[in-house]
């Protein structure tokens, strides 16, 4: 019974989603309520993985006791990497761990001014406090995200979804998109580390990288020490997943499952409901 047990909590078809935001980023719920919803969609395994920060890991933490469910201590970094922002996520993370959590606060720190000089771009689009539209939509006044702006610009009717406007104004190259430095790859690598985590990169197939230097993304990533990638997201077709599966396998990634739940009617996949994880695979919860 007990081996039963031990299997059935590794096993590659339980319901984990390790990736997913809460009002502390920029996701749409408080931690507790989307704790509350991954509980409802049959989640057993879930990480709270919001934006450069850990403000609500205590509380999901909470309530998934409350529920049963395990919650994994996770959060996704912001990373610059050439021109490209890339994500990656730690899991399993001492949310206490001083390394990490004072290198948060100094990644945050930039976020203001960044959402400023956003502002003032959209300004000469013609689109005037956008800042403070945004803001409106921010829980957490530390963690402006570009979330926020594209929520304003809906509401107040400038576009008619969240896609539209990260199309035609937040995209990189577009005009309210500002170049901003983020963490260093080995960087956000190393204090995932040193606070106990696993690293992994977060949604590949999003990134506009060719061949080449999403190549040396993974070879720059594992040789901080990096351990897996996101080869099931949200954010990710079939054949996406099929493509990064095969880098999982290649280079002996773990593999993860995420839906980058972010909330109802903005993102593609609820909370649990992700596809299975191809079953050669190596799960990245059994590291955790
Ligand atoms: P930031 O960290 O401020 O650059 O904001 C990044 C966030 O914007 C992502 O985590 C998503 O929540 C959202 N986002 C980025 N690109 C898109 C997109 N094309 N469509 C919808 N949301 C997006
Ligand atoms: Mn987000
Ligand atoms: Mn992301
Ligand atoms: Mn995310």
């Amino acid at each position: 019974m007990e081996r039963f047990l031990v299997a059935r909590t590794m096993s590659v078809t339980m319901n984990a989603d390790l990736h997913c935001h809460s009002t502390v980023s920029d996701g749409w719920l408080e931690p507790q309520a989307l704790v509350q919803r991954a509980a409802a969609n049959g989640v057993e395994l879930l990480a709270l993985t919001d934006h450069d920060e850990l403000g609500g890991i205590d509380a999901a933490s909470e309530a998934a006791a409350a529920l049963g469910l395990r919650l994994i201590a996770g959060v996704e970094i912001s990373v610059s990497f050439g021109s490209e922002t890339v994500h990656i996520v730690g899991l399993g993370i001492d949310h206490r761990c001083a390394v990490l959590v004072e290198a948060l606060e100094a990644l945050r720190s930039g976020r203001e001014a960044r959402a400023r000089r956003m502002s003032d771009e959209l300004a000469r689009c013609g689109i005037a406090a956008a800042y403070e539209g945004a803001r409106r939509f921010a829980r957490n006044p530390a963690l402006v995200s570009r979330a926020h702006f594209a929520r304003h610009l809906v509401a107040s009717g400038v576009m008619p979804n969240v896609k539209t406007v990260f199309d035609h104004y937040l995209a990189r190259g577009k005009p309210g998109y500002v170049e901003h430095q983020w963490a260093r790859l080995e960087d956000a690598v190393g204090w995932i580390r040193r606070a106990g985590g696993v690293a992994v990169v977060a949604h590949p197939a999003r990134y506009r990288l060719s061949s080449a230097e999403m190549a040396r993304l993974f070879d720059d990533f594992v040789a901080a020490g990096g351990e897996a990638v996101e080869v099931v997201s949200g954010a990710h077709s079939e054949d996406e997943m099929r493509r990064f599966a095969t880098v999982a396998r290649q280079r002996r990634l773990l593999a993860s499952r995420a839906s980058d739940f972010h909330g109802e009617g903005e993102s593609p996949v609820d909370v649990g409901r992700c596809n299975p994880l191809p079953p050669d695979l190596t799960p990245v919860w059994s590291r955790l």
